[in-house]
This record gives structure tokens, C-alpha cells and sequence, in this order.
């Protein structure tokens, strides 16, 4: 809404899955988006997504939800392995699909293609890396807030910061909170094209071995996602590339690991430390700014939340905008939403990463039998707090 309460104008900083979920909601709601995207173009790096029942509400509350199912597969909750594929979780996986909802696993690229589609052409503006903010730093201007870029600028009623764990505008509204701090692991992930006809691909799941994991799950074209991490200092690559270190750390681990590994493209790992927003902020927004998706509480990767989360932020602002007599009012109502449920998830994927990353055999040993004593039920009840959610209801903004 402009100030006058009509919808207004907003520039949303990054055309990453928040920033371009929160376009999709505002555009929805009548409000004229610019979104500002640093990259030349949108061709994510080709790795793959999965996606939990709640993020999967978000996008069937932007009119989504049809066609990311055309792109995707769906899947029940990961189970647990070790190294030499032994079960670690039990769990029924039909009735484990009946109660907690498929995982929905695709192509990053093809999520991010299909938000962009249900934007106007002429939103998206790429090679535009943000570096001012007019405003002062309660994020309020007189005369309308008003974002840089080198050769351009763009105003608006609105900033909206999805611009990612490195945010420019988080550090701009926040300079005295400390950055992201590295979670003590680096993360790999790659898409592998499908194996030999006939080679079942279609496996899913997680492998835990001493201080390091690996992950993977069907696409719909027959390749697999596979993600991996491992406890080590930060900073480091390997010299003889990320793809030979996989082979090395993982190549004797369980079929089909050292099969999808050999049937890999050296180009086609990707290879990020793993950071989180360790001090919570005090708020995700300030006057008429506000932060979304790993601006507002990057998390590591260990829930497969990250993603799920700047979708509900997304859908959680437009409702609020919509529904809110002011621009303000409808930040401070959408931060009471989201901050709490955001730093719960944060916790919890931290604990489960440290987990999962244990090292001290002892400890590896005492896990392991910890998580074959786990009931399906257990594992229900430990997740419903994180798939429980429900898109705000759109005429009253999630009051
Ligand atoms: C290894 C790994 C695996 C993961 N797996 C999953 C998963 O399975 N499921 C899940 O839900 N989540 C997952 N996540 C988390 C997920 O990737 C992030 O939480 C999600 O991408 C956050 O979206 P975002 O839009 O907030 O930020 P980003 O996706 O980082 O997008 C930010 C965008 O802003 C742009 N930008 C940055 N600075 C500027 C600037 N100054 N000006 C203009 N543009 C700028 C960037 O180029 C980028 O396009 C994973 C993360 C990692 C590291």
C-alpha cells in the first residue's frame, strides 16, 4: 500500500526464491514491483531443491503449486543410513507420507523459472547489484524510499531486503549486529544425469557417517540430486577438484553413492561453506524495510528449510500488506509473524546438524543406536511444529 493505505510501489533487492515469491504475492495484491537481481541472468548453478509440505503451501497460495508439481517429484522423509547401508531410522514410508506429506524435490533453476513466469516481463531488472538506500536508518524517507545500483535506481513505498545470507540491506539497517558465522562444515551438492538405462535412481535418503553425510533424491528426469557436507575448516577447496575429494571422502560408502559419483561432471559440484545467522536480529523490518528468506535468519541447510521459510516470509508480508492500514503496521504485524517460527527452526536445524556431523565415535555409536530406538511417531512429533504451517488467511493478513 502506498502511505495512503492503496497499493503501492515496492523495490524488492535479490530475485532469489524470496525475493521472487515476494514479487509474485505483491504483484498478486496490486502493488508495482521492481525487483533488483545483481546476476546478469537468473541460470541458477545447477543443483536441486527439496521442498517440505509448508513450502509447498506457500506456493499453492501464489497459484504455483500446479506447476512445480509438473517439474517435480515427491517423496517421503528422508530415512537414515550408514556408511556401509545399513538402516539407522526405522520408518513406514507410506504411512510416514500419509502424516507428515511428500517432500517435493526438483531443479533449483526450474523453481526459480517458474516464480519468474508469474511475473510481468519488465519486473526483473539483472545486473543490478544494489549499494545505496536512500533513507535514514529507520527506514523512512520523506519523499518515498529510494534503492541504487550502479547506472540506476529504483523508489519506492517499500524495500524489501531478499538479498541473501551476505544482505547488503540487512547490514544496512542492522551495522552493529554481528554477520553470519560459519557452522564448522562445507556443503557440496550436484545433479547427476541418469545412469544407464535401467539403473534404479529412483533411491532417496541420507547416509551418516563420522562427521560427514551424504544426501539423495530422484528428479523427474531421471537424475539424481545429491548433496554432502563434511566437518572442516572454512575457506579451504580442493586442488585437485570438489568432485575428486567427493570420490575420495564418499567413493566407498554405499551403492549407489560411488555409482552416481563416477557418472558425475566435474562441473557440476557445487561447493559453499555453510554460515548461519547465529545472533538473532531484534526485528526483520524498520519503518518501511524489511528482510526476508536468509537476509532476515539464514539457517543451515541440515532441516532443508531455508528455502520453505522465505516462501512463508513471502506470503506471510503480501497478506499483511493487504490487510494492514499502513505499510508500517503491516511490517511490525508480519515480523510478530515470522520471527519466533523462524529462530525456532534455526535452532533446530543447528542441533540436527551437529548431529549429523558428530565425529567421536562413541558419540556416532550412542546416536546411531539413539536413532534406531526412534518410533515413527517420535519422528512425527518432532517435525509437526515444522511442517504445521497454513498460509495466513488473505482477509485478515494472518492477525
Ligand atoms: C547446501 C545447501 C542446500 C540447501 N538445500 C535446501 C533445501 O533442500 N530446501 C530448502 O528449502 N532450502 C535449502 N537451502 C537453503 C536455501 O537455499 C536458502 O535458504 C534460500 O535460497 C534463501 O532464499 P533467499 O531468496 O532468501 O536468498 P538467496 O537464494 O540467496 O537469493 C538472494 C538473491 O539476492 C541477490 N543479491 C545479493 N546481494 C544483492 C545486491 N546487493 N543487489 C542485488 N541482488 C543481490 C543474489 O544474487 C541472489 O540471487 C539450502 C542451502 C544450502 C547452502
Amino acid at each position: 500500500m502506498h502511505r495512503s493505505g492503496r497499493a503501492g510501489r515496492a523495490v524488492i533487492v535479490g530475485g532469489g526464491i524470496g525475493g521472487l515469491a515476494a514479487a509474485v504475492g505483491l504483484h498478486g495484491r496490486g502493488w508495482q514491483v521492481c525487483v533488483l537481481e545483481q546476476a546478469p541472468s537468473l541460470e541458477a548453478a545447477g543443483s536441486g531443491i527439496a521442498l517440505w509440505p509448508n513450502g509447498m503451501r506457500a506456493l499453492d497460495a501464489l497459484g504455483l503449486g500446479a506447476a512445480i508439481q509438473a517439474v517435480s517429484t515427491a517423496r517421503a522423509p528422508a530415512r537414515i543410513r550408514d556408511p556401509s547401508g545399513r538402516w539407522l531410522s526405522r520408518g513406514d514410508t507410506a504411512a510416514a507420507l500419509e502424516r507428515l506429506g511428500a517432500v517435493t524435490v526438483l531443479h533449483r533453476a526450474d523453481l526459480l523459472e517458474a516464480l519468474r513466469r508469474a511475473l510481468p516481463p519488465g519486473v526483473l531488472r539483472t545486473g543490478a547489484r544494489v549499494d545505496a538506500i536512500a533513507a535514514d536508518r529507520t527506514g523512512v524517507a520523506d519523499e518515498g524510499l529510494s534503492v541504487g545500483y550502479p547506472g540506476g535506481d529504483a523508489a519506492g513505498d517499500l524495500v524489501v531486503g531478499a538479498d541473501g545470507i551476505h544482505s547488503a540491506v540487512r547490514s544496512w539497517l542492522f551495522p552493529d549486529r554481528p554477520g553470519p558465522r560459519y557452522a564448522g562444515y562445507t556443503a557440496w551438492r550436484l545433479v547427476v544425469p541418469p545412469l544407464r538405462p535401467g539403473a534404479d535412481q529412483a533411491v532417496s535418503g541420507e547416509t551418516w557417517g563420522p562427521g560427514q553425510r551424504f544426501g539423495l533424491a530422484p528428479l523427474p528426469d531421471g537424475g539424481t540430486y545429491c548433496y554432502a557436507s563434511a566437518v572442516v575448516p572454512a575457506g579451504q577447496h580442493a586442488g585437485d577438484g570438489e568432485l575428486a575429494e567427493l570420490r575420495r571422502r564418499f567413493g566407498g560408502w554405499h551403492e549407489p553413492i560411488p555409482a552416481l559419483l563416477a557418472a558425475a561432471r566435474p562441473a557440476a559440484v557445487l561447493r559453499n561453506d555453510v554460515y548461519e545467522l547465529a545472533t538473532p536480529l531484534p526485528s526483520h523490518s524498520r519503518g518501511r524495510v524489511v528482510l526476508l528468506g536468509d537476509a532476515a535468519h539464514a539457517m543451515t541447510p541440515d532441516l532443508g528449510q531455508g528455502g520453505c521459510q522465505a516462501l512463508e516470509d513471502a506470503l506471510t508480508l503480501a497478506a499483511a500488506l493487504t490487510a494492514a492500514p499502513s505499510v508500517e503496521a503491516a511490517l511490525a504485524r508480519s515480523d510478530r509473524a515470522r520471527r519466533r517460527r523462524t529462530q525456532m527452526l534455526l535452532r533446530r536445524s543447528r542441533r540436527l546438524g551437529r548431529l549429523a556431523h558428530l565425529r567421536n565415535p562413541v558419540a556416532v555409536a550412542a546416536r546411531d543406536a539413539l536413532l534406531a530406538r526412534l518410533t515413527p511417531a517420535a519422528n512425527r512429533r518432532w517435525l509437526a511444529p515444522v511442517l504445521d504451517w497454513t498460509p495466513p488467511d488473505p482477509t485478515t493478513g494472518g492477525r
